[in-house]
């Protein structure tokens, strides 16, 4: 087998939550190249019938579930649908996140809570149900989207939820790859930095001074783009990665060096 065979995902199923825009459409779309027939799971159903159609003229199958990934039981009945239609699942990534900052002595309990459902509890959720399919084949990889803040806590702009529920993520990867290593399954976690997508959109059209700080916070001195974090989640999905678990890989332009 070639080098480049082990990054094919050809007749694998591939799970991207939040995969019909922003990083996880780029990530879909960059497994689908791979070979790998996609699932693309989120709220909006215009969008997630767009990115469906993008991703199916690359020549695989996409599948659109509608799916709110903080409700376990709209989950389960994704899991349970794909399970029907594959029969298989090899992939997951967890890639659904947002953001709600405010300084912390102003944070209602309902914004915290918000964050760490989407960005924290949801990989958990989502990694239980497509886990017990993974575990029952003794084959599967699951990928985290965390984030750089969870190991910095981003300045100047407080965000004491996002920033904890992205720590949470890398601590959860490493939990879950202690759990089932010995059983097929390998977790790993990407920690982005500032990537160009909605999240941080609206601060770039508004030509918000904080981006001047971020600029200056990052050695690269620019933003990512969704393409540039396609290369570490193949990597981490395929059997290039086969004896790697519970790591994570940092794409931030250098961010977290200084
Ligand atoms: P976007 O806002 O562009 O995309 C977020 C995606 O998450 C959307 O597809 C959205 O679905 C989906 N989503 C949100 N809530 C839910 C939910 N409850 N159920 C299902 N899907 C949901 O953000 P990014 O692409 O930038 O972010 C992707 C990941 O990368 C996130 O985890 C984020 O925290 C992380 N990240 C991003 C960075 C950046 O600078 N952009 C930096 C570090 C980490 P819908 O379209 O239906 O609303």
């Amino acid at each position: 087998m070639s080098i480049l065979d082990l990054f094919s995902l050809t007749g694998k199923v591939s799970i991207i939550t939040g995969g019909e825009r922003g990083i996880g459409l780029a990530i879909a779309k960059g497994l689908a190249e791979a070979g790998s027939d996609i699932v693309i799971a989120g709220i909006d159903e215009q969008n997630l019938e767009t990115a469906a159609e993008e991703i199916q003229a690359l020549g695989v199958t996409c599948m659109a579930v509608k799916t709110d990934v903080t409700d376990e039981g709209q989950v389960r009945d994704m899991v349970n649908a794909v399970c029907d239609t594959y029969g298989h699942i090899d992939v997951l990534v967890n890639n659904a996140g947002s953001g709600r900052g405010k300084a912390a002595e102003e944070m209602s309990e309902e914004d915290f809570k918000w964050v760490m459902d989407i960005n924290l509890t949801s990989q958990f959720l989502v990694s239980k149900a497509v886990g017990n399919v993974m575990l029952r084949q003794q084959k599967g990889s699951i990928v985290n989207i965390a984030s750089m803040s969870g190991v910095i806590a981003n300045n100047p702009q407080p965000q004491c939820n996002y920033n904890t529920s992205k720590a949470g993520s890398i601590m959860l990867t490493k939990s879950l790859a202690c759990e089932w290593a010995g059983r097929g399954v390998r977790v790993n976690a990407i920690n982005p930095g500032y990537t160009k997508t909605a999240l941080i959109e609206k601060r770039l059209s508004n030509e918000d001074p904080i981006l001047e700080d971020w600029l200056r916070f990052t050695p690269m001195h620019r933003f990512g783009v969704p393409e540039e974090l396609v290369g570490a989640a193949l990597y981490l999905v395929s059997d290039a990665s086969s004896f790697t678990t519970g790591t994570t890989i940092t794409v931030d332009g250098g961010y977290t060096c200084w």
